[in-house]
Protein backbone atom coordinates (compact mmCIF):
# COMPACT_ATOMS: atom_id res chain seq x y z
CA UNK A 1 0.00 0.00 0.00
CA UNK A 2 1.15 3.20 -0.68
CA UNK A 3 2.00 5.89 1.95
CA UNK A 4 1.89 8.90 -0.20
CA UNK A 5 -0.98 11.23 -0.05
CA UNK A 6 -2.72 9.92 -2.84
CA UNK A 7 -3.90 13.48 -4.35
CA UNK A 8 -0.57 13.75 -4.78
CA UNK A 9 -0.52 12.13 -8.13
CA UNK A 10 3.49 12.40 -9.19
CA UNK A 11 4.53 11.43 -5.59
CA UNK A 12 2.47 8.76 -5.22
CA UNK A 13 3.00 7.21 -9.19
CA UNK A 14 7.11 7.62 -8.23
CA UNK A 15 5.67 5.12 -4.85
CA UNK A 16 4.61 2.70 -7.24
CA UNK A 17 7.17 2.54 -9.79
CA UNK A 18 9.38 1.89 -6.72
CA UNK A 19 7.24 -0.83 -5.12
CA UNK A 20 6.96 -2.15 -9.14
CA UNK A 21 10.08 -2.57 -9.10
CA UNK A 22 10.79 -4.42 -6.36
CA UNK A 23 8.28 -7.18 -7.18
CA UNK A 24 4.76 -5.70 -6.29
CA UNK A 25 1.71 -6.90 -8.23
CA UNK A 26 -1.42 -4.90 -6.87
CA UNK A 27 -1.03 -1.72 -5.15
CA UNK A 28 -3.44 -0.51 -2.78
CA UNK A 29 -3.60 3.71 -2.21
CA UNK A 30 -6.10 5.39 0.58
CA UNK A 31 -8.97 7.32 -0.58
CA UNK A 32 -9.49 9.29 2.69
CA UNK A 33 -10.68 12.73 1.01
CA UNK A 34 -12.32 13.87 -2.43
CA UNK A 35 -8.77 15.11 -3.60
CA UNK A 36 -7.83 11.57 -3.36
CA UNK A 37 -10.68 10.56 -5.31
CA UNK A 38 -10.20 13.20 -7.68
CA UNK A 39 -6.57 11.80 -7.99
CA UNK A 40 -7.70 8.22 -8.98
CA UNK A 41 -8.29 8.39 -12.82
CA UNK A 42 -4.45 9.90 -13.30
CA UNK A 43 -3.11 7.65 -11.35
CA UNK A 44 -4.98 4.52 -12.66
CA UNK A 45 -4.22 5.80 -15.93
CA UNK A 46 -0.44 5.74 -15.57
CA UNK A 47 0.66 2.99 -13.16
CA UNK A 48 1.90 0.36 -14.66
CA UNK A 49 0.32 -2.55 -11.81
CA UNK A 50 -3.58 -2.46 -11.12
CA UNK A 51 -4.47 0.15 -8.58
CA UNK A 52 -7.05 -0.77 -5.56
CA UNK A 53 -9.05 2.40 -3.92
CA UNK A 54 -9.29 2.02 -0.04
CA UNK A 55 -12.23 3.36 0.96
CA UNK A 56 -12.75 4.00 4.50
CA UNK A 57 -15.89 6.64 5.94
CA UNK A 58 -16.82 7.85 2.49
CA UNK A 59 -19.50 5.53 0.14
CA UNK A 60 -19.50 7.93 -2.76
CA UNK A 61 -15.94 7.89 -3.09
CA UNK A 62 -16.72 4.10 -4.20
CA UNK A 63 -18.08 5.54 -7.18
CA UNK A 64 -15.29 7.78 -7.97
CA UNK A 65 -13.00 5.01 -7.51
CA UNK A 66 -14.84 2.24 -10.09
CA UNK A 67 -15.21 5.32 -12.61
CA UNK A 68 -11.73 6.45 -12.10
CA UNK A 69 -10.59 2.64 -13.74
CA UNK A 70 -9.78 1.39 -9.91
CA UNK A 71 -9.09 -2.40 -10.46
CA UNK A 72 -10.91 -3.34 -7.23
CA UNK A 73 -12.33 -1.19 -4.51
CA UNK A 74 -11.46 -2.21 -1.07
CA UNK A 75 -14.59 -1.19 1.50
CA UNK A 76 -14.58 -1.52 5.37
CA UNK A 77 -18.52 -1.68 6.02
CA UNK A 78 -17.98 -1.26 10.14
CA UNK A 79 -16.09 1.98 8.81
CA UNK A 80 -18.85 3.29 6.17
CA UNK A 81 -21.61 4.90 8.00
CA UNK A 82 -25.16 4.62 6.08
CA UNK A 83 -22.96 1.83 4.38
CA UNK A 84 -26.31 -0.33 4.01
CA UNK A 85 -28.34 1.94 2.45
CA UNK A 86 -25.51 2.53 -0.57
CA UNK A 87 -24.68 -1.54 -0.52
CA UNK A 88 -27.63 -1.71 -3.72
CA UNK A 89 -26.08 0.93 -5.91
CA UNK A 90 -22.37 0.15 -4.83
CA UNK A 91 -23.07 -3.97 -6.14
CA UNK A 92 -25.23 -2.47 -9.35
CA UNK A 93 -22.16 0.11 -10.29
CA UNK A 94 -19.28 -2.16 -9.64
CA UNK A 95 -21.01 -5.38 -11.24
CA UNK A 96 -21.54 -2.79 -14.34
CA UNK A 97 -17.85 -1.93 -14.80
CA UNK A 98 -16.74 -5.76 -13.69
CA UNK A 99 -15.00 -4.67 -10.70
CA UNK A 100 -14.49 -6.44 -7.69
CA UNK A 101 -15.67 -5.66 -3.97
CA UNK A 102 -12.56 -6.19 -1.53
CA UNK A 103 -14.27 -6.98 2.05
CA UNK A 104 -11.60 -5.50 4.46
CA UNK A 105 -12.27 -7.19 8.66
CA UNK A 106 -9.51 -5.19 10.68
CA UNK A 107 -9.46 -6.24 14.18
CA UNK A 108 -9.23 -2.77 14.93
CA UNK A 109 -12.56 -1.66 13.00
CA UNK A 110 -14.85 -4.41 14.28
CA UNK A 111 -18.27 -4.16 14.40
CA UNK A 112 -19.21 -2.98 17.68
CA UNK A 113 -22.31 -5.82 17.99
CA UNK A 114 -19.66 -8.18 17.40
CA UNK A 115 -16.98 -6.74 19.81
CA UNK A 116 -20.05 -7.37 22.27
CA UNK A 117 -21.04 -10.65 21.00
CA UNK A 118 -17.13 -12.18 21.26
CA UNK A 119 -15.42 -9.69 23.78
CA UNK A 120 -12.93 -8.95 21.37
CA UNK A 121 -11.66 -9.60 18.03
CA UNK A 122 -11.85 -13.58 17.74
CA UNK A 123 -11.33 -15.10 14.65
CA UNK A 124 -14.81 -16.26 14.44
CA UNK A 125 -15.70 -12.46 14.85
CA UNK A 126 -13.76 -11.52 12.12
CA UNK A 127 -14.99 -14.17 9.61
CA UNK A 128 -18.84 -13.85 10.97
CA UNK A 129 -18.17 -9.57 9.98
CA UNK A 130 -16.70 -10.64 6.92
CA UNK A 131 -19.49 -13.04 5.47
CA UNK A 132 -22.68 -10.60 7.25
CA UNK A 133 -20.67 -8.03 5.14
CA UNK A 134 -20.60 -10.35 1.84
CA UNK A 135 -24.23 -10.92 2.40
CA UNK A 136 -25.20 -7.44 1.75
CA UNK A 137 -23.52 -7.77 -1.72
CA UNK A 138 -25.39 -11.21 -1.92
CA UNK A 139 -28.31 -10.16 -1.60
CA UNK A 140 -28.50 -7.77 -4.41
CA UNK A 141 -26.60 -10.77 -6.32
CA UNK A 142 -23.47 -9.21 -6.31
CA UNK A 143 -20.41 -12.29 -5.55
CA UNK A 144 -17.42 -10.40 -7.53
CA UNK A 145 -15.52 -10.59 -3.90
CA UNK A 146 -12.55 -10.70 -2.53
CA UNK A 147 -11.99 -10.85 1.39
CA UNK A 148 -9.23 -10.07 4.39
CA UNK A 149 -9.70 -10.55 7.67
CA UNK A 150 -6.61 -8.96 9.66
CA UNK A 151 -5.10 -9.35 12.90
CA UNK A 152 -1.94 -7.83 14.96
CA UNK A 153 -1.66 -11.57 16.06
CA UNK A 154 -0.52 -14.33 13.36
CA UNK A 155 -1.97 -17.36 15.01
CA UNK A 156 -5.80 -15.51 15.04
CA UNK A 157 -4.75 -14.62 11.57
CA UNK A 158 -4.67 -18.42 10.45
CA UNK A 159 -7.37 -19.50 12.23
CA UNK A 160 -9.62 -16.58 11.05
CA UNK A 161 -8.27 -17.63 7.47
CA UNK A 162 -8.80 -21.66 7.77
CA UNK A 163 -12.66 -20.83 9.06
CA UNK A 164 -13.15 -18.75 5.99
CA UNK A 165 -11.85 -21.32 3.99
CA UNK A 166 -13.76 -23.73 5.25
CA UNK A 167 -16.82 -21.29 5.50
CA UNK A 168 -16.97 -19.26 1.67
CA UNK A 169 -15.15 -20.07 -1.98
CA UNK A 170 -14.15 -16.35 -2.25
CA UNK A 171 -10.84 -15.35 -3.32
CA UNK A 172 -8.85 -14.49 0.07
CA UNK A 173 -6.24 -11.65 0.52
CA UNK A 174 -3.90 -12.66 3.41
CA UNK A 175 -2.41 -10.01 6.20
CA UNK A 176 -0.82 -9.72 9.35
CA UNK A 177 -2.12 -5.94 9.97
CA UNK A 178 0.18 -4.10 12.31
CA UNK A 179 2.51 -6.23 12.39
CA UNK A 180 4.99 -3.99 13.89
CA UNK A 181 8.73 -2.96 12.93
CA UNK A 182 10.26 -4.59 9.55
CA UNK A 183 12.16 -7.54 11.76
CA UNK A 184 9.19 -8.25 13.36
CA UNK A 185 6.63 -7.97 11.58
CA UNK A 186 7.95 -9.54 8.75
CA UNK A 187 8.65 -12.59 10.52
CA UNK A 188 4.70 -12.38 12.02
CA UNK A 189 3.86 -12.80 8.23
CA UNK A 190 5.86 -15.19 7.24
CA UNK A 191 4.50 -17.21 9.87
CA UNK A 192 1.01 -16.90 9.25
CA UNK A 193 1.25 -16.66 5.33
CA UNK A 194 3.46 -19.59 5.27
CA UNK A 195 1.36 -22.02 7.32
CA UNK A 196 -1.46 -20.56 5.37
CA UNK A 197 0.08 -20.80 2.16
CA UNK A 198 1.21 -24.13 2.45
CA UNK A 199 -2.70 -25.18 3.21
CA UNK A 200 -4.02 -23.78 0.06
CA UNK A 201 -5.52 -20.77 1.63
CA UNK A 202 -4.86 -17.13 0.39
CA UNK A 203 -4.49 -15.66 -2.97
CA UNK A 204 -3.13 -12.52 -2.70
CA UNK A 205 -0.87 -10.59 -0.02
CA UNK A 206 0.21 -7.75 2.03
CA UNK A 207 3.06 -7.30 4.69
CA UNK A 208 2.23 -4.32 6.74
CA UNK A 209 5.16 -3.39 8.15
CA UNK A 210 6.68 0.20 9.47
CA UNK A 211 8.69 0.89 6.86
CA UNK A 212 8.55 1.69 3.77
CA UNK A 213 6.28 0.11 1.24
CA UNK A 214 9.59 -1.10 -0.94
CA UNK A 215 10.57 -2.92 2.32
CA UNK A 216 7.11 -4.64 3.08
CA UNK A 217 7.16 -5.96 -0.54
CA UNK A 218 10.33 -7.22 -0.58
CA UNK A 219 9.39 -9.14 2.88
CA UNK A 220 6.37 -10.30 0.68
CA UNK A 221 8.36 -11.35 -2.27
CA UNK A 222 10.47 -13.60 -0.04
CA UNK A 223 8.22 -14.92 1.83
CA UNK A 224 6.90 -16.33 -1.73
CA UNK A 225 10.08 -17.19 -2.83
CA UNK A 226 10.69 -19.05 -0.05
CA UNK A 227 7.68 -21.00 -0.64
CA UNK A 228 8.30 -22.04 -3.94
CA UNK A 229 5.41 -19.61 -5.01
CA UNK A 230 7.42 -17.17 -6.76
CA UNK A 231 10.60 -17.57 -8.71
CA UNK A 232 13.79 -16.67 -6.99
CA UNK A 233 15.67 -12.98 -8.18
CA UNK A 234 18.94 -13.50 -6.11
CA UNK A 235 19.34 -15.88 -3.40
CA UNK A 236 22.46 -15.32 -0.84
CA UNK A 237 23.09 -18.72 1.59
CA UNK A 238 24.97 -16.94 4.49
CA UNK A 239 26.83 -18.58 7.55
CA UNK A 240 26.10 -17.18 10.10
CA UNK A 241 29.50 -17.15 11.60
CA UNK A 242 30.65 -19.18 14.72
CA UNK A 243 34.18 -19.88 16.87
CA UNK A 244 35.86 -20.93 13.03
CA UNK A 245 35.15 -17.61 12.20
CA UNK A 246 38.30 -16.14 10.11
CA UNK A 247 36.22 -12.99 8.25
CA UNK A 248 33.55 -10.75 9.53
CA UNK A 249 31.01 -12.26 7.75
CA UNK A 250 27.92 -10.29 8.51
CA UNK A 251 29.71 -6.84 7.06
CA UNK A 252 30.79 -9.30 4.23
CA UNK A 253 26.80 -10.56 4.20
CA UNK A 254 25.28 -6.74 4.06
CA UNK A 255 28.38 -5.96 1.31
CA UNK A 256 27.18 -8.19 -1.25
CA UNK A 257 23.57 -7.90 -0.64
CA UNK A 258 23.83 -4.35 -1.15
CA UNK A 259 26.23 -4.80 -4.37
CA UNK A 260 23.52 -7.30 -6.08
CA UNK A 261 20.87 -5.12 -5.32
CA UNK A 262 18.53 -4.80 -8.16
CA UNK A 263 20.66 -7.17 -10.23
CA UNK A 264 18.35 -8.62 -13.06
CA UNK A 265 19.55 -12.21 -12.89
CA UNK A 266 18.44 -15.28 -10.73
CA UNK A 267 21.55 -16.30 -8.86
CA UNK A 268 22.25 -18.20 -6.25
CA UNK A 269 25.05 -16.73 -4.38
CA UNK A 270 27.13 -18.61 -0.99
CA UNK A 271 29.03 -16.44 1.44
CA UNK A 272 30.82 -18.75 3.97
CA UNK A 273 32.87 -17.87 6.76
CA UNK A 274 35.45 -20.86 6.66
CA UNK A 275 36.31 -24.00 5.02
CA UNK A 276 34.23 -26.11 7.51
CA UNK A 277 31.04 -25.87 5.28
CA UNK A 278 32.75 -23.00 3.00
CA UNK A 279 33.58 -24.99 -0.04
CA UNK A 280 30.37 -27.55 -0.10
CA UNK A 281 27.85 -24.59 -0.22
CA UNK A 282 29.97 -22.56 -2.44
CA UNK A 283 30.03 -25.41 -4.97
CA UNK A 284 26.35 -25.69 -4.52
CA UNK A 285 25.60 -22.28 -5.63
CA UNK A 286 25.81 -20.23 -8.68
CA UNK A 287 28.65 -18.47 -7.18
CA UNK A 288 30.22 -18.42 -3.99
CA UNK A 289 32.97 -17.66 -1.65
CA UNK A 290 34.84 -19.67 0.53
CA UNK A 291 36.90 -17.55 3.30
CA UNK A 292 40.18 -18.28 5.29
CA UNK A 293 43.21 -16.21 6.35
CA UNK A 294 42.06 -13.17 5.18
CA UNK A 295 41.29 -14.60 1.51
CA UNK A 296 38.33 -15.78 0.01
CA UNK A 297 38.28 -18.52 -2.55
CA UNK A 298 35.23 -18.31 -5.77
CA UNK A 299 33.53 -20.32 -6.82
CA UNK A 300 31.82 -20.68 -9.99
CA UNK A 301 29.50 -23.13 -10.59
CA UNK A 302 31.11 -25.66 -8.21
CA UNK A 303 34.77 -24.74 -9.52
CA UNK A 304 37.12 -22.16 -7.80
CA UNK A 305 38.25 -19.85 -10.01
CA UNK A 306 39.78 -17.50 -7.99
CA UNK A 307 41.74 -16.78 -4.58
CA UNK A 308 41.50 -13.26 -3.52
CA UNK A 309 42.18 -10.99 -0.84
CA UNK A 310 38.79 -10.46 1.95
CA UNK A 311 38.82 -6.88 0.48
CA UNK A 312 38.48 -7.94 -3.26
CA UNK A 313 35.36 -10.39 -2.69
CA UNK A 314 32.72 -8.08 -3.31
CA UNK A 315 34.26 -7.00 -6.52
CA UNK A 316 35.36 -10.95 -8.07
CA UNK A 317 31.66 -11.98 -7.19
CA UNK A 318 30.35 -9.06 -8.85
CA UNK A 319 32.49 -9.55 -11.76
CA UNK A 320 31.90 -13.16 -12.01
CA UNK A 321 27.85 -12.50 -11.74
CA UNK A 322 28.35 -10.20 -14.55
CA UNK A 323 30.30 -12.82 -17.05
CA UNK A 324 27.84 -15.37 -15.78
CA UNK A 325 24.97 -12.96 -16.83
CA UNK A 326 26.61 -12.43 -20.92
CA UNK A 327 27.48 -16.37 -20.42
CA UNK A 328 31.16 -15.56 -20.82
CA UNK A 329 34.14 -17.40 -19.22
CA UNK A 330 36.64 -16.29 -16.74
CA UNK A 331 39.79 -15.58 -18.22
FE1 LIG B 1 31.13 -21.31 11.40
FE2 LIG B 1 32.46 -21.84 9.15
FE3 LIG B 1 29.92 -22.68 9.41
FE4 LIG B 1 30.42 -20.11 9.07
S1 LIG B 1 30.88 -21.76 7.59
S2 LIG B 1 29.05 -20.99 10.61
S3 LIG B 1 32.32 -19.85 10.18
S4 LIG B 1 31.66 -23.35 10.61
Amino acid sequence: MTTTNTADVDATLQQIAEVTAAGCDIIRVAVPSADDANALPAITKKSPIPVIADIHFQPRYVFAAIDAGCAAVRVNPGNIKRFDDRVGEIAAAAAEAGVPIRIGVNAGSLDSRLLIKYGKATPEALVESALWEASLFEDYGFTDIKIAVKHHDPLTVVAANRLLAEQCDYPLHLGVTEAGPAFQGAIKSAVAFGILLSEGIGDTLRVSLSAPPVEQVKAGCHILQSLGLRPRRLEIVSCPGCGRLQVDIHRLATQVEAAFEGFPHPLRIAVMGCVVNGPGEAREADLGVSCGNGKGQIFRHGQVIATVPEARIVGALLDEALNLAEGTETA
